[in-house]
């Protein structure tokens, strides 16, 4: 058995799972309308075919106060309770088993009709809770069993009760929300007293055969938050309760640490649930989750003791046959989750339904389907980037034959100078995975290719062009002067000065920011220094966590970085720099230069460039940046040379990816355009 840890059966309650993988809950968007269940049956359906133990959905609220928004899903009727009927029977008829997360937001909540314990706003939102009564609050609890039990009712195998991320529950429990005097505050025994007599509840009403999953939040990270002889306390309590299973949660959604990014270590908090075990507070199995994204990393982690069981999430986003391509010794073919966020919790935060970067798929199984052609013809794919990469896979996937051209000696295109820039490393994974594709499904690549009109006239039948965007170049005076370079130049290995300007703040711009300014003593990634150097520069305490000076909410100071070159980025726009960049990701990368005292400037009107440096205008007045080196990351235009050469010959041309558009470009617009061009064809 290739992942003998990962693959071997658990036993919760009633239930035995095949395996030790838990799909962690996600909101995808599919949830609210009832006439999205369809959908989200085949979305869910399909993840239980690809052989994952346990199902979780997104989080659903036991009443209206408790729903994330204005219409959110909620349990607490029999009517909708049968709506979800859908969605249980189609994932048992797949062999697959389901549990339903309650989700009560709390102060989280986006309306004004929202509840916490105590009448404090959160930074996150624009809306002040009301103060729960004590009546508030015993028929709250009431309402979390009654969903349990509608969620019982409506197929499911059992409920995972939402303890984290700063919601209700959370509140509850942390002194930072709970300011109570009553016997739902003041000390932490009061305090657990709400999700303790949920879960009790919730067994004593639903009896032995019923999965309840806790998510316990192992590592606040804010302030005041629990201290790990807090956790410890309520894991054992929740346990004593009737817990089956505590999942793991790390970091509330106001917390300024980056806990799921691609910047993120792989399995960089599997240390939290290993301290869970090792201490003898609770018998029962301990999820633990958070970054892990390989069948290799999975069963490293469980095989080291850390838990008895993994959550993977967006994984599942990225390719819903995770268990089963590992089952089968073809972890290689796995389409591996990049930890972007930019196409599933970046389109929550945009009221968009989720989907995934690297599988446009993703939310829409019953809208995208790739079906083999009737009609094989032969299609020409120029340029391997993400959009050819995507177009010639899918095309020939469906039984075109396909021959994919690529001026550059590799494949990946823009993506290839991406996955370059510390922290995106694991972008190489997707190339990985279309290089597999590329071979799987036939494609004849010819590297080192440029293509002409005169190359591919009259041998193929349709041409797609996928030859994507080069940088704009600048026109003023000097822009050809020695000190000034292209970010592909850079990213490629052109030397740096100590002094630097770049000139755009978009995502390319912060990218370079960050590769420039990469401390020199960064090791590599994954091992144990480099997992204490991600945690010392955003302030956790992982040496002195679990001792009793532990301190609330798991954090320290951070480390400042020392920084061996002085950086600034400059743009001509007056609007705040970094503000395009990804909605959950954006913040990340202006607190990442903030810590290296790098600084946006903004109203720039950039003059000359010559060997005293880069003279502008800063809100009309003149200076010099006595800079060495300029690096010019000012957006893109796309490469169309051999569009209208193609149609004039009369071929069947279709432009995708950076061709097609270069403004708003990114990998996930390349990649879902590819595919839809190639089902097309
Ligand atoms: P390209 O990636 O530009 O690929 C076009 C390909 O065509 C190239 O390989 C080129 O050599 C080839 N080609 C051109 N002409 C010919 C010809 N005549 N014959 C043969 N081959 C030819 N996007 C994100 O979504 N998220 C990110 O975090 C992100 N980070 C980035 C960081 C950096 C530093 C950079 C540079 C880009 C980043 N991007 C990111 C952008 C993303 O990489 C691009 O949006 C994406 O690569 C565009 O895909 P494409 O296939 O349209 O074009
Ligand atoms: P961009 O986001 O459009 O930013 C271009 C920058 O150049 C802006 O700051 C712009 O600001 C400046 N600029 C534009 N024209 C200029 C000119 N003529 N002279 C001087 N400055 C000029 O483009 P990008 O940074 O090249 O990124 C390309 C795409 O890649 C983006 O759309 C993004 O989606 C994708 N990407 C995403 C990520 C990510 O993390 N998600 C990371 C990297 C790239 P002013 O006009 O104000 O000067
Ligand atoms: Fe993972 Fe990015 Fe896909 Fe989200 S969009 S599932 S983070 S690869």
């Amino acid at each position: 058995m290739p992942y003998p840890n990962l693959l071997s059966p658990i036993t919760l309650a009633h239930l035995t799972l095949p395996n030790r993988v838990l799909m962690g809950s996600m909101h995808v968007g599919l949830e609210e309308e009832g006439g999205n269940f369809p959908k989200l049956s085949a979305y869910f359906a399909e993840r239980a075919r690809g052989g994952v133990g346990l199902i979780v959905t997104g989080g659903v609220a036991p009443n209206r106060a408790g729903q994330v928004k204005p219409f959110a899903a909620t349990l607490n009727s029999a009517s909708e309770a049968r709506r979800h009927k859908h969605v249980t029977d189609a994932v048992h008829a797949e062999g697959g088993r389901i549990c339903m997360q309650i989700l009560h937001a709390g102060r989280y909540a986006y309306h004004p009709w929202n509840v916490a314990p105590t009448r404090l706003k959160a930074t996150i939102s624009p809306f002040s809770p009301w103060g729960l009564t004590a009546g508030g609050v015993r028929s709250t609890i009431n309402d979390f069993i009654q969903c349990a039990r509608l969620a019982r009712d409506a197929g499911y195998d059992g409920v995972e009760v939402m303890g984290s991320e700063g919601y209700l529950i959370n509140q509850f429990i942390a002194r930072a929300t709970n300011h109570r005097t009553d016997e739902w505050g003041g000390s932490f025994a009061n305090r657990m007293r709400f999700p303790v007599e949920i879960v009790r509840g919730i067994r004593q009403a639903l009896g032995p055969d019923f999965v309840i999953i806790y998510r316990l939040s192992m590592l606040d990270l804010v302030q005041d938050g629990s201290t790990w002889a807090e956790v410890l306390e309520l894991a054992t309590a929740i346990e004593q309760a009737g817990a089956s299973l505590l999942n793991s949660g790390i970091g509330w959604h106001e917390a300024r640490v980056p806990t799921i990014a691609t910047l993120v270590p792989r399995a960089a908090f599997t240390w939290v649930t290993q301290r869970l075990r090792e201490s003898g507070a609770v018998s029962i199995p301990v999820v633990t989750s958070n970054r892990i994204n390989t069948p290799e990393v999975a069963e490293q982690v469980l095989a080291s003791g850390a838990a008895d069981m993994v959550s993977l999430a967006r994984p599942f986003l990225a390719d819903p046959e995770f268990v089963k391509k590992a089952a089968e010794n073809r972890a290689n073919d796995i389409n591996t989750c990049i930890a972007c966020n930019q196409a599933c919790l970046d389109h929550v935060f945009q009221n968009k339904r989720s989907s995934c970067l690297v599988n446009p798929r993703a939310g829409y199984e019953t809208e995208i389907v790739i079906r083999p052609t009737t009609k094989p013809i032969r299609v020409a794919v120029v340029g391997a980037g993400p959009a050819g990469l995507s177009a010639a896979t899918v095309a020939a996937e469906r039984g075109h034959k396909v021959t994919l051209f690529e001026a550059a000696p590799h494949i990946g295109g823009q993506f290839d100078l991406a996955r370059r820039i510390p922290g995106k490393e694991e972008f190489s994974e997707t190339l990985r995975y279309f290089r597999g594709r590329l071979h799987a499904t036939g494609v004849n690549v010819q590297l080192n290719t440029r293509v002409t009109q005169a190359d591919l006239a009259g041998n193929f039948d349709a041409v797609v062009v996928a030859t994507g965007v080069g940088p704009r170049n600048l026109t003023f005076p000097g822009h050809d002067h020695p000190k000034v370079k292209s970010y592909m130049d850079v990213l490629l290995g052109a030397p740096v000065g100590k002094r630097v300007a770049i000139i755009g703040t978009g995502g390319i711009g912060h990218d370079v920011a960050e590769f420039l300014s990469e401390p020199a003593d960064k090791k590599p990634r994954n091992d144990e220094d480099s997992l204490r150097h991600f945690l010392q520069e955003w302030g956790v305490d992982y040496d002195g966590w679990g001792v009793s000076a532990s301190p609330a909410g798991g954090l320290c100071p951070a480390v400042v970085p020392s920084m061996e070159r002085e950086i600034v980025l400059l743009q001509r726009s007056s609007a705040k720099g970094g503000s395009r960049l990804g909605k959950t990701t954006g913040w990340i990368h202006r607190a990442t230069l903030k810590k290296r005292g790098i600084k946006i400037v903004s109203d720039v009107r950039y003059d000359r460039v010559d060997d005293a440096g880069l003279h502008v205008h800063i809100d009309g007045q003149a200076q010099v940046l006595d800079v060495d080196t300029i690096v010019v990351c000012a957006g893109q235009v796309s490469r169309t040379e051999l569009v209208a050469p193609l149609q004039s010959a009369g071929m069947v041309v279709h432009v995708i990816g950076g061709a097609e558009e270069a403004a708003e470009l990114d990998a996930k617009r390349a990649i879902a355009r590819g595919a839809q061009v190639a089902i097309g064809l």
